[in-house]
């Protein structure tokens, strides 16, 4: 039977680390470091997220502040607001909910958050930096990807590696990451040709797909490690991507939904608030 990796377990040590980040400065009478998370409008998958990133947030001693602002106001008001916070020297983090209102300019306002700032990767210059293999807050989902990878001590190094699915937040930074962990990565998507072919031949499969149980045993092989990026409703139930009841015994390692992935999210956001808190006070983070 494949060993399921355990989301909620590296997340609890990760956020261990945090807690001793936060002690000690709480000792060295050091400031704490705080996020300011941007609410446009009242979409509900946004508010979930906020609420639950604040709940982690403040559980480990990091200042979390909502922003939530009408779905009506004014792009200029709205880059005037982050340039402020850009300018606070007490905000380490400004994180944007996604998606904004469609008459805002989503591009344009992401890219007014100061990249020191940027904890989410989200800023073309921060994305041109991990392109590069250069220092930076990683992404939160991708990171959580090779974090698990890594916790779990699977070798990257010439690993045929595949990726199903290319959007700009998970599957091309995901795929970014593992080039730069030395993987040999192949990027599949909705035009892809011979998929399960192409899948069965992978090491490691990231499925990044959006489509409840696609992924069966046609797509594995016994060695298959398997990371679930995907989150749907199936009758009322969070959902991977992955058939995982019924492949299980046909591969090495899986990541469950909920519990894989998405559990370590939140953290490893809060944690590149404490990242940034040093990078600021220590001016290197172009350097
Ligand atoms: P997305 O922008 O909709 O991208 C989906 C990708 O899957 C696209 O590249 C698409 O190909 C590809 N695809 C769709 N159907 C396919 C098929 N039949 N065969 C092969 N490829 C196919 O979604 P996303 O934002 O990347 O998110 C992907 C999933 O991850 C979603 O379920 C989302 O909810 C979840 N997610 C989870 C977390 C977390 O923390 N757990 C975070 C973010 C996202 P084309 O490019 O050709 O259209």
């Amino acid at each position: 039977m494949g060993k399921i990796i355990d989301g909620k377990k590296v997340a609890q040590d990760i956020k261990f680390e945090i807690k001793n980040f936060i002690d000690k400065r709480k000792q060295q009478g050091l400031r704490l470091p705080k996020i300011v998370s941007i609410l446009v409008g009242n979409d509900e998958g946004s508010i979930y997220y906020i609420n639950s990133q604040e709940k982690v947030a403040t559980s480990l001693g990091v200042e979390f502040n909502k922003l939530l602002l009408d779905k009506d106001i004014k792009e200029e008001d709205l880059i005037e607001k982050i340039k402020k916070l850009n300018n606070d020297n007490n905000v380490d983090g400004i994180i944007i909910q996604l998606p904004l209102p469609s008459k805002l300019n989503e591009k344009r306002i992401i890219n007014t958050i100061l990249p020191s700032k940027d904890i989410d990767c989200l800023t073309f210059i921060n994305q041109g930096k991990l392109y590069c293999g250069d220092k930076v807050f990683l992404p939160c989902t991708p990171n959580s990807v090779i974090t698990l990878l890594e916790k779990y001590n699977v070798e990257l190094e010439g690993k045929n590696v595949v990726v199903i699915g290319r959007s700009n937040i998970v599957g091309k930074p995901v795929a970014q990451l593992l080039v730069n962990k030395n993987a040999t990565v192949t990027i599949c998507h909705s035009k892809t040709k011979n998929l399960k072919e192409i899948c069965k031949r992978a090491d490691i499969l990231v499925v990044a797909i959006g489509k409840a149980k696609f992924i069966d045993k046609e797509y594995v092989n016994e060695n298959s490690i398997i990371l679930d990026v995907g989150t749907s409703s199936l009758d009322g139930k969070i959902t991977g991507d992955v058939d995982l009841e019924n492949i299980i015994n046909e591969i090495s390692m899986i990541t469950p939904v909920p519990g894989g992935v998405g559990a370590l999210t939140t953290t490893l956001l809060i944690k590149n608030s404490c990242e940034a808190l040093e990078y600021n006070e220590n001016e290197n983070f172009n350097s």
